[in-house]
């Protein structure tokens, strides 16, 4: 009987923390009903969440420390992918739907003397436009007009009121174009002449020149793969160390994270039509996605030693 009861106390600060098997925690369990005196032992460690440290208990006590960090980086790391997830659905559902080219989409007219006013169509989430001189022509200007619609707004956006914005009319004669960013041709809308009797002439019909998506996230990914590659090549060769092993898998897991922040804000495609928007969202939900999985990597080795340390 006093042998068990000293295979009890020895136990009771794992017990305290649950980390015994089911078997011991139900031996313990049993014995702590029936040993008045180990049960007040038990009380005490319950009371003080630090271990003393008297004799052999300082093992004990670096057990208690790192179940401690265990605890704040399993929260943290419960934080980090609730932000994340509420940064990918955020993502997705912001992301550009571009419309093709119809006649109510967007109106072209003048507005007082000196510019034009664009007003676009209620389903459309925003719009941007750029005017540049024609590279071919430098006598003549374009306004490039692109819109798009998100899911969210599809879903559930009612009643949007429409917008409209005034560009200032340039000094010389001006194409605006619908970019429909959908591979088929821009669309010339209007032309505009300052020096006509009427400035503003609809026009309405392709125009020949379609604009290519941008393709640098392509090569960002295959960067990125190819960055992974050669991590997990070196983790191969670092079998035998496995201090430098924990270095090569902390490194290894931000292309990891980078890749599946691109899955997520830019799908399977890597051609993209908004690539400043795609790139910012990729690299900040990758950024915070390394900081889960660097926070996970660590739970996972602490979990490690604390069942080494355990079970010897
Ligand atoms: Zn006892």
């Amino acid at each position: 009987m006093k042998n068990e009861c000293s295979i009890v106390r020895d136990l009771l600060p794992l017990y305290a923390e649950n980390m015994v098997s089911m078997e011991t925690a139900a031996y313990v369990k049993e014995h702590l009903e029936r040993c008045e005196s180990c049960k007040k032992e038990y009380e005490q460690i319950q009371r003080s969440p630090v271990i003393p440290q008297t004799g052999g208990a300082a093992p004990l006590q670096t057990l208690s420390r790192k179940l401690k960090i265990k605890r704040i980086q399993t929260a943290a790391l419960t934080a980090v992918f609730v932000i994340a997830l509420m940064v990918s659905a955020f993502a997705m559902l912001s992301a550009p739907v571009f419309l093709p080219y119809s006649e109510e989409l967007v109106t072209v007219e003048p507005y007082g003397d000196t510019e034009i006013l664009l007003t676009f169509d209620e389903g459309i989430t925003d719009f941007y436009c750029i005017i540049h001189d024609d590279p071919d022509d430098s006598s003549v200007c374009r306004c490039d007009i692109e819109a798009w619609t998100t899911l969210w707004d599809k879903w559930f956006a009612k009643g949007n009121e429409a917008l409209s914005t005034t560009v200032a009319a340039p000094d010389k004669p001006m194409l605006l174009s619908y970019v429909p960013n959908d591979g088929s041709e821009n669309i010339c809308l209007a032309k505009y002449d300052p020096d006509a009797q009427i400035p503003i002439e609809t026009i309405g019909k392709a125009t020949g020149i379609i604009t290519l998506p941008r393709l640098a996230l392509g090569y960002y990914l295959i960067l990125a793969s190819a960055a992974l590659a050669v991590v997990a090549a070196v983790w191969f060769f670092t079998k035998n160390k496995p201090n430098a092993r924990i270095w090569v898998e902390r490194i290894g897991l931000y292309p990891a994270a980078y890749i599946v922040s691109h899955c997520i804000v830019s799908g399977i495609n890597w051609a993209t039509h908004s690539m400043s928007r795609d790139l910012s969202l990729i690299v900040f939900l990758s950024v915070l996605l390394y900081s889960g999985f660097l926070l996970a990597h660590n739970i996972w080795y602490l979990r490690k030693e604390i069942r080494e340390s355990n079970g010897g």
